[in-house]
């Protein structure tokens, strides 16, 4: 076997057992749900109600049988794309058209990337007007929608473009270290992003005024004081006028972190409650793991660039993914298709560590507020987002971010 035939049986395999792996998980899930579907969980029988129980229900097996028929779909593109050789032809194409690869090189991520645009649509419009509409999350008019989505394609193209023609720029010009120098580049793009995103981008699309609830502001003073927190103001984001699902979040480095509620989680919990919330949050931060992520990214991406710059050089690695001709633009536009498919089997990994997280800041949230207000917070979002409480365990180690719901609250008595 040549090493073209190796690299293409590998591609084919892993392609395999990644749909195999995913149909089966999504299917058994849904299983799960549904065999729990007659029951509220004993321990959440005092807070929620058999009708508010098998809302989720629903709301869960409609978006996994929705998101078993986005996968096909996106397999089918995938498809088309790589092995049948969509993707080989519009390179062609470019190549008729222009001498210089920086021009290919926006030529073709332009097309690529207006073609998958388009083809999500239809979707986008199911999940929100139908899926979402249905469950009565959906606030958001088809104008809105609209705007939005403009906006979107704006802001892409005024960033993505100038992005990408450094990018394919520092290729052609810096040598065989060419690889160091774009990873560089990118992570300092990446901090300008978070840098400017809060103040420039966000506001874009929503409002965010000054939280005035005294009642609320002084709590979260006080707990700001006591953790010794350091932001630049708390605000009160229009959420509602897309969704109606709930958050809270931070945004921005040292001094101009910002902490954001969401208006529709302030409409649902108490001001204890909302505390509770963010001590938790306050607790990722004091235990660093925003650092810590931030600086798996850097790493992943070191290892991302040393692995594109190395493949580069190779032929076969264009042509075991079906591209006849080398070039930069294709160098990176493969690797940003094709690596999910190799890094697949690492998504229970980072769940895991994710979750770890999260009990750590439930801890933090437990000892310097009330694990009785997170506890019924919980609750309350589970209940207003109508999240299932029982989850597939084997789906939920595989994808969850956060543990599941039970084994959460479980947690939280065992610190109050
Ligand atoms: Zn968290």
């Amino acid at each position: 076997m040549t090493f073209l035939q190796i690299l293409t049986f590998l591609f084919f395999t892993l392609l395999v057992l990644k749909t195999l792996a995913e149909l089966y998980l999504n299917l058994r899930n849904e299983k799960h749900v549904l065999s729990h579907f007659s029951k509220v969980p004993e321990d959440f029988k005092s807070n929620i109600t058999l009708e508010e129980h098998q809302k989720a229900a629903n709301y869960t097996v409609t978006k996994s049988k929705f998101s078993r028929l986005t996968m096909i779909l996106g397999l089918v593109t995938f498809l088309i794309w790589l092995p049948l050789g969509f993707l080989d032809r519009l390179d062609f194409w470019a190549r008729s058209i222009y001498d210089s690869e920086i021009s290919r090189g926006l030529l073709v991520f332009g097309i690529f990337f207006l073609v998958n645009l388009i083809i999500g649509i239809p979707q986008k419009l199911y999940s929100t007007f139908v899926i979402e509409e249905k469950f009565g999350f959906n606030k958001i008019t088809p104008k809105l929608f609209f705007v939005d989505m403009i906006k979107q394609l704006f802001l892409s193209a005024l960033i993505g473009l100038p992005f990408l023609y450094i990018l394919l720029k520092i290729v052609e010009q810096l040598g065989d270290l060419w690889w160091v120098y774009a990873w560089a580049f990118m992570i300092g793009f990446q901090f300008l992003m978070i840098l400017i995103y809060p103040t420039f981008i966000a506001p874009l699309f929503n409002k965010f005024s000054p939280l005035e609830d005294s009642e609320l502001k002084t709590t979260i003073e006080n707990l700001l004081k006591k953790t010794g927190f350091e932001s630049n103001g708390l605000f009160v984001m229009d959420a509602s006028k897309r969704s109606s699902h709930g958050n809270a979040y931070f945004t921005g480095f040292g001094k101009t972190k910002r902490i954001v509620f969401f208006d529709t989680i302030l409409k649902n919990l108490t001001s204890n409650e909302v505390e509770a919330v963010l001590a938790h949050e306050l607790g990722h931060f004091k235990h660093k793991h925003i650092f810590k992520m931030l600086a798996m990214s850097v790493l992943s991406s070191f290892i991302a660039f040393f692995i594109i710059g190395y493949c580069y050089q190779s032929l076969d690695f264009f042509n075991a993914h079906f591209i006849t001709q080398k070039s930069s633009y294709m160098a990176l536009l493969l690797f940003m298709l094709v690596s999910p498919l190799y890094t697949f089997f690492l998504t229970p990994i980072f769940s895991i560590m994710s979750r770890k997280h999260e009990y750590e800041a439930d801890a933090f949230a437990a000892e310097h507020s009330n694990s009785n207000d997170l506890i019924t917070a919980l609750v309350n979002l589970y209940k207003e987002n109508a999240s299932t409480l029982t989850p597939d365990p084997l789906f939920s180690k595989v994808y969850h971010s956060h543990p599941p719901a039970l084994e959460r609250i479980k947690h939280l008595k065992t610190l109050s």
